[in-house]
C-alpha cells in the first residue's frame, strides 16, 4: 500500500489530490517554486519541499529536483496531477527506476498515446472508429495531394507531435493544401522539433465528446460515460457538461463499451480519456489522454466515484472499486473553468485577491488553491478555479451555476466569471445546440 504521495503539481490539482490522499489516511508531499513558497498547496501537505526558482522548467518539471524531493521526504509514490509531467514518459520510467510508485499508467501507455500517428492506428486496430485520414506520416506535398483527392476537402494537416491546437492547419481545397502543409510543418518543427505531419478530414461542425475510462492494468476496464467539451477557445476547454446534450443513452453505451473494450485489450492502468470528434451521428477518434483531465470532477458528480482515489488504488495493485454495472450516472453536472484573464482579450491578470469567497449550497463545488490575500504569480497557468455544479437534471444545474457564480467573489484581479454569466443568457447555451466552434463564433459577434 502506498504511505506518502509526492504531488508533482500546484494549485487547485495539487489541493485536490491532497484532499484524496488524506481521505485514505495518506500522507502528502508539496513541491514548489520559489514563488509558491506561500500557496495554498504547500500548506495544506503534511511536508513540502523547494525544488527551484519560478520558471516551470527549472521547479515543477525538473526530474532531478523532483525525485531528490521524494528520496529525502521518502515518499513512496508521486502523483503527477494535470500538465507538467503528467504526460512524459521519460518521467515515469526514472520514477519506476528509482522504485517509487507512478500514480498513472505505465511509461509504454504514455508513449503509444503521445505520438498521435501510433495512437491513432493502435485505435483503429482495437476497433475505436477514427478520422479518415492517412495511415501515418505524410512525407511530401504530391502524396498528400493524392490523399486530398481521396479523402475529399476540406483536409486538416497535423503535426505528429502536436498538442495545445499548434501545428494545426485546415485547407478547403487543393489550391490552399501546398500552403497548409508547408505551414504545418514548420510551424510543428519549430514547436515540437519535429516536422511529421499526418493528414485527416475536416469536420466541420462536429462536439467535442470526451470517453472516461479506467483500467486495472490487467485487463479489466470500464467507462465513466462522456463530456462534453465543445466550448472551447482556440481549442482550449471553457465549459464541461455530462451528460452531452447530444448523446442518449444507447449512443452513450455503445461508444462507452467500444473505448473500455480497447483499454481493457491494451492492459492499461488507471484513468485515461478517449477524444472524440462527433458529427451526425458518428465518433471519431482523436486522441487519448493519459491522465487526469481537468474536468475530471463533473464525471464524478454525475457517477458519485472520486477518480483520485481511484488512481491511488490502482496505483497499489488494488482492483477497481466498481464494475460496468455499478456505474449508473445521475443527474447533470457542468464545470466552468476560472481563469485570471481580463475580457474581452483574455489577456493575463495575475496579481493580488483581495477578497475571495467561494459560492456553496447543495450541489456546488469549488475547487480552487486561492485565498484572500493570495499573489497569482506570473509563471503558471491562469486557472484559479473550477466551479463545478450538479442538479437533478440539465435546467436545473444551468439554474445552479448561474445561482453559484453570482455568489463567487474574487476582487483585486479580472476573472472569466463575466464570460460565463453572459453563455448562460444565450439561447444555444440553454437548450445545448453548440460544436466546436459555437465559442469562437459567438466571441466573433460579440467584437
Ligand atoms: P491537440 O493535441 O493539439 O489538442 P487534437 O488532435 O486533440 O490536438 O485536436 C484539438 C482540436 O482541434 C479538437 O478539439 C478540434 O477542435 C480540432 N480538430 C482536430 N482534428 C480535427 C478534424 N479532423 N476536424 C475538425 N477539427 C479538428
Amino acid at each position: 500500500m502506498i504511505n506518502k504521495v509526492l504531488i508533482a503539481n500546484r494549485g487547485e490539482i495539487a489541493l485536490r489530490v491532497h484532499r484524496a490522499c488524506k481521505e485514505m489516511g495518506i500522507q502528502t508531499v508539496a513541491i514548489h517554486s520559489t514563488a509558491d513558497s506561500n500557496a495554498m498547496h504547500v500548506r495544506m501537505a503534511d511536508e513540502s519541499v523547494c525544488v527551484g526558482p519560478p520558471p516551470a522548467a527549472q521547479s515543477y518539471l525538473s526530474i532531478p529536483n523532483i525525485i531528490s524531493a521524494c528520496e529525502i521526504t521518502g515518499a513512496d509514490a508521486i502523483h503527477p496531477g494535470y500538465g507538467f509531467l503528467s504526460e512524459n514518459a521519460n518521467f515515469v520510467q526514472i520514477v519506476e527506476d528509482h522504485g517509487i510508485a507512478f500514480i498513472g499508467p505505465s511509461a509504454e501507455h504514455i508513449r503509444q498515446m503521445g505520438d498521435k500517428i501510433t495512437a491513432k492506428e493502435t485505435m483503429r486496430v482495437l476497433g475505436v472508429p477514427c478520422v479518415p485520414g492517412s495511415d501515418g506520416g505524410v512525407a511530401t506535398y504530391e502524396e498528400a495531394h493524392t490523399l486530398s483527392e481521396a479523402i475529399g476537402y476540406p483536409v486538416i494537416v497535423k503535426a505528429t507531435a502536436g498538442g495545445g491546437g499548434r501545428g494545426m492547419k485546415v485547407a478547403r481545397s487543393a489550391s490552399e493544401l501546398e500552403t497548409a502543409f508547408r505551414t504545418a510543418r514548420s510551424e510543428s518543427k519549430a514547436a515540437f522539433g519535429n516536422d511529421e505531419v499526418y493528414l485527416e478530414k475536416y469536420l466541420d461542425t462536429p462536439r467535442h465528446i470526451e470517453i472516461q475510462v479506467f483500467g486495472d492494468g490487467k485487463g479489466n476496464a470500464v467507462h465513466l460515460g462522456e463530456r462534453d467539451c465543445s466550448l472551447q477557445r482556440r481549442h482550449q476547454k471553457v465549459l464541461e457538461e455530462s451528460p452531452s446534450p447530444a448523446i442518449d443513452a444507447a449512443a452513450r453505451a455503445r461508444i462507452g463499451g467500444i473505448c473500455a473494450d480497447a483499454v481493457g485489450k491494451m492492459g492499461y492502468s488507471g484513468a485515461g480519456t478517449i477524444e472524440f470528434l462527433y458529427e451526425n451521428g458518428e465518433f471519431f477518434f482523436i486522441e487519448m489522454n493519459t491522465r487526469l483531465q481537468v474536468e475530471h470532477p463533473v464525471t464524478e458528480a454525475v457517477f458519485s466515484v472520486d477518480l483520485v482515489q481511484e488512481q491511488i488504488r490502482v496505483a497499489s495493485g488494488l482492483p477497481l472499486s466498481f464494475t460496468q454495472d455499478d456505474l449508473v450516472p445521475k443527474g447533470h453536472a457542468i464545470e466552468c473553468r476560472i481563469n485570471a484573464e481580463k475580457l474581452p482579450n483574455f489577456s493575463p491578470s495575475p496579481g493580488k485577491v483581495k477578497t475571495y469567497f467561494a459560492p456553496g449550497g447543495l450541489g456546488v463545488r469549488m475547487d480552487s488553491a486561492i485565498f484572500d490575500g493570495y499573489v497569482i504569480p506570473p509563471y503558471y497557468d491562469s486557472l484559479v478555479g473550477k466551479l463545478i455544479v450538479h442538479g437533478a437534471d440539465r435546467p436545473l444545474a444551468l439554474a445552479r451555476l448561474e445561482r453559484a457564480l453570482s455568489e463567487l467573489v474574487v476582487d483585486g484581479i479580472d476573472t472569466t466569471t463575466p464570460l460565463f454569466h453572459q453563455l448562460l443568457a444565450e439561447p444555444d447555451i440553454q437548450t445545448g445546440a453548440y460544436d466546436i466552434h459555437w465559442l469562437e463564433h459567438w466571441l466573433a459577434r460579440q467584437g
